[in-house]
């Protein structure tokens, strides 16, 4: 096994607010969120939920994010860990990779090597394996063959390279050995999608005589591999299974070497091989990325809409362009990303279509793309005649995808286009859609969560209580304008809070006080409980223009109201008393029992 250095498992609070001075919040998101400046912050759409209007707000004077959508928010450690799926530790690592802030490492001892996440351990795994392709393609006399085959396809070696192509030699247990030599235990190989257990005893290769193409992540980790075969052999692609690191639903080949021109060009190809990618990059055209032979996703979107504003989805024939607008209309709208269907010559994809015909042709056909409902009834009209019969396949044909579209007007201009393009009355169209529309709706919804809940861990909505309006406005002022905490310590004002969550975290202020309240972010990485991350950046995010005299009103007319409603309870077990009803003197004395038990 490489020589792999971790980290201590305990990073010092120096290590972390160094990492956190050297990375930008700002830096970090938007190399994965489309941001736009916003007065002192950034916003962009939510990589975490569904939305149209951007409410994912990144704030670089505090170092924190927070949307106003779902209510995700926190720092740039919760940030990864949340996107990229990683551990607290990964988090920490990956940053300080990024930023160069070394961290405490050395050889690790058997015990460490035992306690290193299964992550790191499957991602080391991998580089392992793709040296051992890439040897075999460049080096062995196995690879004869494959080395041939890369040449007839006219593939630059550059390009190979930056890929990390390889070889997957034909035997059964070539790479099982290498990994057993290099004391890997077969059960991780296993667990990496690398080998796969025997019937009786021993593993064997899972590629086999195929060019191998490793899948790395947006950290340029190798995640997983994808197999081509070089004849016509079955499956023609074959890809890692799903593991511990490789998630194929949010996962596009090439989106790591695709993203800085996917930004530049502000839109990204979508094709379907891995040949067709390189060629792409071949032809100049980086913006690109590959579906690895499953179908977009709306993790797929998500992550693309983070890098560009237009998809551009290329197929090689009608029947695949209209099967993919079908399903992923929907999405495309919901997350608010512009999307359109490229469609190649028959018998071409865009591989053979640039090497025979360059890419400024490939540019006039892109200039030709319809919109994805354009593309639909197009189609559908190209494919049915205008006879009464045709007319309703064609209406048939397009009312899923019509009752996908979940803004009402946009709804209404399509109905109303395809009414006119085939001559048929509105209200008939109009009808075969709500049909539609109702069958959606007796479906179990999707997979976003709404607005004022949240999902956890196990998938699972939860509703997050809004928190007391007045007590969050006090514990936002602590935070916004610490020369009043003082003040707050004197007067006891925590004391009348009565939501425990807003109590725990004006406690935590006053008890850290002085020494980081001019670093929200900081603050925020220290409470390790989710939904008060949550609650804390939501607070933080939104600044009002606070002054010494606006906060003492505040806090003046806040203790009135509390003292007031405290008042009143004492009034009225003072009454019930004098009229001799204990039943109702004692249910009043257990309230304010609770009331107690709450401030402390
Ligand atoms: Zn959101």
């Amino acid at each position: 096994m490489p020589e792999v250095c971790w980290l201590s498992l305990n990073v010092s609070e120096d290590k972390l607010a160094e990492i956190r001075n050297a990375a930008d919040i700002v830096d970090v998101i938007s190399s994965r969120v489309l941001l736009k400046k916003a007065g002192k912050d950034y916003t962009g759409l939510c990589p975490f939920h569904s939305e149209k209007t951007p409410s994912f707000t990144v704030s670089p004077t505090k170092q924190i994010f927070h949307c106003f959508g779902c209510g995700t928010g926190g720092t740039i450690f919760n940030f990864l860990m949340l996107y990229e799926n990683m551990t607290f530790l990964e988090a920490v690592e990956t940053l300080s990779r990024q930023y160069g802030v070394a961290l405490p490492s050395r050889k690790m001892t058997d015990r460490e090597k035992k306690q290193m996440s299964e992550r790191e351990q499957l991602l080391a795994i991998n580089r392992k394996a793709m040296e051992f392709y890439k040897e075999k393609l460049f080096k062995s006399p196995e690879g004869e063959n494959a080395r041939r085959y890369i040449k007839q396809r006219k593939t630059q070696r550059e390009l190979i390279d930056t890929f990390g192509l390889g070889f997957a030699p034909d035997g059964w247990d070539g790479l099982a050995k290498f990994l057993t030599r290099s004391k890997i235990p077969m059960a991780m190989a296993e667990k990496a999608g690398l080998v796969v257990p025997r019937k009786s005893n021993g593993y064997y290769d899972r590629f086999r005589n195929r060019i191998i193409f490793p899948i790395s992540d947006t950290t340029d980790q190798v995640i997983g591999f994808g197999g081509r075969v070089m004849d016509n052999a079955k499956p023609k692609y074959l890809n890692s299974p799903e593991t511990p690191v490789y998630n194929k639903s949010r996962t596009l080949y090439g989106l790591h070497a695709a993203r800085e021109k996917c930004r530049r060009e502000e839109s990204v190809f979508v094709v379907e091989g891995y040949f067709d990618l390189l060629s792409m990059h071949q032809f100049g055209i980086g913006n690109s990325v590959a579906t690895l032979g499953t179908s977009l996703t709306r993790e797929h979107i998500r992550r693309l809409k983070g890098y560009a504003k237009k998809a551009f989805l290329v197929f090689d024939s009608d029947e695949a362009g209209v099967k993919a607008a079908h399903r992923t209309t929907g999405t495309f709208m919901d997350e608010g990303m512009e999307a359109a269907v490229v469609l190649l010559p028959a018998g071409h994809d865009p591989d053979s279509f640039l090497f025979e015909h360059g890419a400024d042709r490939f540019f006039e056909v892109v200039e030709r793309a319809l919109g994805l409902i354009d593309f639909q009834i197009k189609s559908a009209i190209d494919r049915n005649s205008l006879s009464l019969e045709g007319k309703v396949r064609i209406i048939s044909e397009m009312a899923p995808s019509f009752s996908q579209v979940t803004d009402s007007s946009a709804r209404s201009i399509f109905i109303q286009y395809l009414a006119e393009k085939i001559g048929v009355d509105e209200t008939t169209i109009l009808e075969k859609v709500s049909q539609e529309r109702q069958a959606i709706k007796n479906k179990p919804s999707g997979s976003s969560a709404p607005a004022g809940t949240r999902k956890t861990a196990d998938g699972r909505l939860q509703k997050t209580a809004a928190p007391d309006r007045f007590e969050a406005r006090v514990i936002a002022m602590m935070f916004q304008y610490p020369d009043i905490l003082d003040v707050i310590k004197q007067q006891g004002v925590l004391e009348h809070f009565e939501d425990p969550r807003l109590k725990k975290v004006g406690e935590t202020i006053l008890g850290v006080y002085p020494h980081i309240v001019d670093s929200v972010s900081e603050f925020i990485s220290r409470l390790e409980d989710e939904s008060q991350r949550d609650l804390v950046a939501s607070l933080c995010i939104d600044e009002s223009e606070w002054e010494e005299k606006s906060c003492k009103m505040l806090l003046s007319q806040f203790l009135k109201t509390r003292g007031r409603r405290n008042n009143d309870l004492l009034d009225r077990i003072r009454a019930a008393e004098k009229c001799g009803d204990q039943a109702l003197v004692i249910k009043l004395l257990i309230e304010k029992q609770n009331q107690m038990a709450n401030r402390q």
